[in-house]
């Protein structure tokens, strides 16, 4: 397990439930995201009517179930939680769907896995709140169509390029979110050691968001270990020193990165002279899947400008050398 894995670990799922904030006025950073959203539940709830369907997207564990659950709470309805691979077959999608209450909160996550014949059930379900049933086979065959209450679907993507076009104009409201500003995640990391009853300095707080990867939940997860350091090697207060030990023991680098960073950018480096070169070439000089390296690895190294694609694949640019205190080649 990579300590600065951005996707939940088993072990951390009610950890993290505990964490969530309930409301928008809670929830840190994403200003555009949490600004558009007050707007649209406010004038849904002026006009008492359900919110349009939202379509969140963006990286892992950058709060997009806290955001689901935020808006049900906002809009003082429930929510029914499942998943794309979760939903097999049409009728799965049609029993969830007939059992909502009217105004609740729908929430698919992973949206882009769902099979492309369930995908269909869902857009009368979506646009006119019906769903349309085949009963019988053969020449007896017939279609009836049963209402449905009116509900708000919450889809959750890592890869809304994946979704189908018709699924993707069916959402009202597209909101992309983005890696975390170091000052958001500072507040994060504040707020989440307020919860854990952990004494930590605002410096302290800053150097763990700086090494999280513009992600809570690795924000998050780095405190609780830099917290359990604390308590056995010290009084329980984190301060800098300590934090900056435990960090450096966790094996995350000033940037965030860890040993399979390390390995994927020096692998381009020293293998295949710093790129271009192409993505399955890279999966596997250092035994990933090439999937792994473009969903999870990958992003981050180009958010911080430590990757570029090019058409002829990936290379690493001169910040990566200088990160390693390596000479930059000469082109
Ligand atoms: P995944 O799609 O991998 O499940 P996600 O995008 O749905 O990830 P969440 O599970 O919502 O991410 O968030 C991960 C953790 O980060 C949660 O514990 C949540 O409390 C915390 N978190 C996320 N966003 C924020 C935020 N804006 N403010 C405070 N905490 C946050």
């Amino acid at each position: 397990e990579r300590i600065i894995s951005s996707e939940v670990n088993e072990s951390e799922v009610s950890f993290e439930q505990s964490l969530r904030p309930q409301s928008l006025r809670q929830y840190i950073g994403q200003d555009q995201v949490r600004e558009n959203l007050e707007i649209f539940i406010k004038a849904a709830k002026q006009r008492r009517e359900t919110l349009d369907h939202v379509l969140l997207y963006g990286p892992p564990g950058l709060g997009k179930t806290t955001l689901a659950m935020i808006i049900a709470n906002e809009m003082g309805v429930n929510i029914r939680t499942t998943s794309g691979p979760a939903i097999e077959r049409p009728g799965d999608l049609a029993a969830i769907l007939t059992a909502l209450e009217p105004g609740d909160v729908l929430f698919i996550d992973e949206i882009h896995r769902l099979p492309r014949s369930i995908e269909e059930v869902l857009y009368p379900a979506m646009e006119d709140f019906c769903l349309d049933i085949v009963i019988g086979k053969g020449p007896s065959a017939r279609s009836i169509r049963l209402d449905l209450p009116p509900f708000t679907l919450v889809g959750a993507t890592t890869r809304a390029g994946s979704l189908s076009a018709p699924l993707r104009d069916r959402f009202g409201v597209l909101s992309r979110l983005e890696y975390y500003k170091e000052e958001h995640l500072t507040s994060i990391v504040l707020r989440t050691a307020e919860l854990f009853e952990t004494e930590i300095d605002h410096q302290s707080a800053a150097e763990i968001a700086r090494r999280a990867r513009g992600t809570p939940r690795i924000a998050n997860r780095l405190l609780r270990r830099v917290r359990d350091f604390a308590q056995v090697k010290g009084d329980g207060e984190i301060h800098l020193s300590l934090a900056k030990e435990a960090l450096e023991l966790l094996q995350v680098d000033q940037r965030g990165l860890d040993h399979i960073d390390h390995k994927l950018l020096k692998g381009i480096i020293e293998k295949f002279r710093g790129g271009p070169v192409g993505l399955d070439t890279i999966a596997a000089s250092i035994g990933e899947e090439s999937e792994t390296i473009e969903d999870v690895y990958e992003p981050y190294l180009l958010q911080i400008g430590f990757l570029q694609r090019t058409p002829r694949g990936r290379m690493v640019t001169a910040a990566v050398y200088h990160h390693f205190g390596m000479e930059v080649p000469a082109p």
